[in-house]
């Protein structure tokens, strides 16, 4: 089959499962080594195409992750790879998909950042696969970021993105209630699971996603309490947290963080929902 037929074939089939018809074009680019631009460009696909011998071993492949997509395996699972900021974060089961709307928060650490005197010392707290200290740490190459993570297999993808993309981030096990005693830091940058453990999430989230990731609680508060009192822990003086949580969570977070904190501003997302709260230590 040529690369157009097999396109439109797996659109077809991808829309019928109410599934992105785009995520045929990733998992073809990704199958061919291409970038999905790429797909367009007939003569670069002859000449990608061109040493193997069997086509059909292509296609098989190609066919294979778009049945575990079409089984609603997310995306990024299927091709290893998350586009988060400048950096390629490398994912797959054990760990969550770094989500859009947390560039929004390594936007407003980095702002932060550019007007301290450095070095300026970063905790990401449940750092997942490192996707925002290792934007931090790109983007604003003097800061110190350590990166907790308390799950054996988030830690797997978390050593292997530090090692890839910037060695000096610091990768420190453990839960938040206890890790780092006795260390003080300038920011405090956290995604922590938020989603109340009732609440029913799309197929690809709920069915592949690890729970431990994303279920914060018969609340959904419990477990960002937790990090908010391990903020309050771990900032200075006038340090400064950054939250992510749920649009319904904007209060609670508020009144989380009324009795050690300052400056409570609530803030939006890319869509213009109230998703993240930054805040300065007493
Ligand atoms: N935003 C995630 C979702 O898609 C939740 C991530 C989290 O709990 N930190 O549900």
């Amino acid at each position: 089959m040529k690369i157009k037929e097999i396109l439109r074939d797996a659109k077809s089939q991808l829309a019928e499962s109410g599934i992105s018809e785009v995520d045929a074009e990733h998992l073809l680019a990704h199958v061919l080594g291409l970038s999905r631009m790429d797909l367009h460009n007939p003569v670069l696909v002859e000449s990608t195409l061109l040493p193997f011998e069997d086509k059909d071993v292509l296609e098989e492949q190609f066919y294979d992750l778009l049945d575990r997509r079409l089984n609603f395996e997310p995306l990024q699972y299927l091709t290893g790879i998350a586009g988060f900021r400048y950096l390629n974060i490398e994912v797959g089961p054990g760990v969550l998909v770094p989500r859009p709307e947390s560039e929004l928060l390594v936007e407003a650490v980095l702002q932060h950042i550019e007007n301290l005197p450095a070095p300026v010392s970063v905790i990401d707290l449940g750092a997942g696969s490192g996707a925002l200290s290792l934007a931090i740490a790109t983007e604003a190459p003097t800061t110190r970021v350590i990166a907790v993570e308390k799950s054996p297999e988030a830690l797997v993808w978390l050593k292997k993105n530090v090692s890839v993309i910037a060695e000096n981030v610091r990768v420190v096990e453990g839960d938040v209630a206890d890790v780092l005693p006795g260390i003080k830091c300038d920011v405090v940058i956290a995604n922590p699971p938020y989603v109340p453990d009732s609440q029913k999430l799309p197929r690809d989230v709920a069915g592949f996603e690890p729970h431990i990731a994303l279920f914060g609680g018969p609340t959904g508060m419990e477990i960002p309490q937790q990090f908010i009192a391990a903020a309050a822990r771990l900032l200075k003086s006038g340090g400064v947290l950054v939250i992510e949580h749920t649009e319904e969570q904007g209060g609670a977070i508020a009144s989380a963080l009324s009795v050690d904190f300052l400056e409570v501003a609530l803030h939006d997302d890319l869509v213009g929902r109230p998703r993240w709260t930054s805040a300065v230590r007493r």
